[in-house]
């Protein structure tokens, strides 16, 4: 089995479960005492989220790209970025390591396209239901359509994972407030949701709606294991 690379913290409430995502899909699929091989550096999400709110992706880009050279410098035969938001510096991150990345996008992509959709609603930070880094690549490399809910839902998206999820908080109003909002989508004509960002599943699972989710953080950790399973 190979090893795999987990850039984390980001936040750590979501690096959590993707420790323990892949290790129970090893579990599930190796039996007895196998546990995955995992290689992982854990940033302070404080410094990230300042760049972010600031605006200094570049400095956010050159921060994680040494991140990732020490999760390779572990042993790691490939890595995850383990946020949707921070794929925006993907390319950075990318350039600073030779094994290779595991992108969020292109695991959820590939599960739709498999179920046969071509338009996905987006649950995620302001910046990646506005940005293009996200977007383009669902529709550029896979020709799905993202949706996105109106202005004032995205606000009140990013607050809750900034003020509540990041930080572990789960709240029955947020939670409340997020079915509406998928719900809002779905009426407007998306096939499933896309919980793009790896703290919503914290919140919003397969038991709280009818629409059709895919929970990136499941999603990305599942084909990690797939790829380091594959000789
Ligand atoms: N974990 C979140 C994501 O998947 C948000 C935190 C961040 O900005 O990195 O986008």
């Amino acid at each position: 089995m190979k090893t795999i690379g987990l850039l984390g913290g980001m936040s750590w409430e979501s690096t959590t479960l993707y420790y323990q995502l892949i290790n129970q899909a090893v579990k599930q699929r190796l039996g007895g005492l196998h546990s995955a091989p995992i290689a992982l550096v854990s940033v302070d999400f404080h410094e990230i989220e300042s760049l972010q709110h600031e605006g200094r992706w570049d400095e956010a880009g050159a921060f994680l790209a040494r991140a990732a050279s020490q999760v390779q410098a572990a042993g790691a035969d490939c890595l995850l970025i383990c946020t949707n938001t921070m794929h925006k510096v993907a390319d950075a991150v990318e350039a600073a390591i030779d094994v290779p990345l595991l992108h969020v996008v292109d695991a959820t992509a590939a599960l739709a396209r498999e179920a046969g959709r071509r338009r996905l609603g987006l649950l995620g930070t302001r910046f990646t239901m506005e940005q293009p880094f996200y977007r383009d690549r669902f529709a550029q490399r896979y020709s799905i359509d993202i949706l996105v809910p109106g202005a004032a839902e995205r606000e009140e998206v990013h607050r809750i994972i900034y003020e509540e999820l990041c930080l572990g908080t789960i709240n029955d109003r947020s939670r409340a407030r997020m079915l509406e909002i998928i719900d809002g989508l779905m009426a407007s004509g998306a096939e499933a949701i896309v919980e793009g960002c790896t703290e919503i599943g914290m919140l919003v699972g397969e038991r709280h709606t009818q629409a059709p989710l895919y929970d990136t953080t499941a999603v990305h950790a599942e084909a990690a294991v797939t790829w380091a399973l594959t000789l």
